[in-house]
């Protein structure tokens, strides 16, 4: 199955929820925010009351909400649902710990790039090295220990505009979750452990997800 390459602030307006696709627009001037409030406004002033969802409709949008929020097909998705299920500990967290250590977002989350877009981009054009090989598949699962870089041979050319802004983006970037760690001389990171339920990017109901896929 294709991966969807239209506008982004679609997949949110569609769900009606933030999945932050976008980079610094999502915090500024975000099409959900002010769809919501419109939203708000309209039901205040006419007294009326929210659609009601289905159950498979509500299981349906929070398996949505994570396979956007990750950019992966369905496919893709489900192989990652399919390894969580065979996991030890629960398949939800479990779902969502295995999509917060792909590489793409590993990337995105050291700073090196402002959106999963723009991290997909570096580590497809090979601008990403993991333990000092280059590694080009978005969806690679890291694991702790793993090291995470740009690839000096990028960095020495001053390979394009995206490994500069990547760069400079990552000197900049104030906050990183504490399963990460940063050097700031060699500028790697490193995942350090296995993230918490509460430190994950996605904001989906794993619980949902796990019924959805047990019908
Ligand atoms: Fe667009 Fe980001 Fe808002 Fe989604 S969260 S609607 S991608 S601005």
């Amino acid at each position: 199955m294709s991966r969807y390459t239209g506008p982004s602030c679609k997949k949110c307006r569609k769900l009606n929820q933030k999945l932050f696709l976008k980079g610094t627009k999502c915090h500024t001037n975000c099409a959900v925010d002010k769809a919501q409030r419109a939203e708000k406004e309209k039901r205040f002033s006419s007294g009326g009351r929210p659609n009601k969802m289905s159950d498979y409709g509500k299981h349906l949008r929070e398996k949505q909400i994570a396979r956007l929020s990750a950019q992966v097909n369905e496919a893709q998705f489900r192989r990652f649902f399919s390894k969580a299920a065979k996991d030890k500990g629960q398949t939800g967290a479990a779902l969502l710990r295995f999509l917060e250590v792909r590489l793409d977002n590993v990337v995105r989350r050291l700073g090196f790039a402002v959106s999963l877009k723009a991290a997909r981009q570096l580590v497809n054009h090979g601008h990403v090295c993991v333990n000092g090989r280059v590694l080009s598949i978005p969806s690679a699962m890291l694991k702790p220990g793993d090291e995470v870089g740009i690839n000096p041979a990028s960095q020495k050319i001053g390979e394009t505009l995206l490994v500069k802004q990547g760069m400079e983006h990552a000197e900049k970037t104030a906050f990183r979750p504490s399963f990460l760690s940063w050097d700031a001389g060699s500028k790697k990171g490193k995942l350090v452990r296995w993230p918490d339920r509460a430190e994950s990017s996605i904001s989906a109901d794993e619980q949902l997800i796990v019924e959805f896929y047990s019908k």
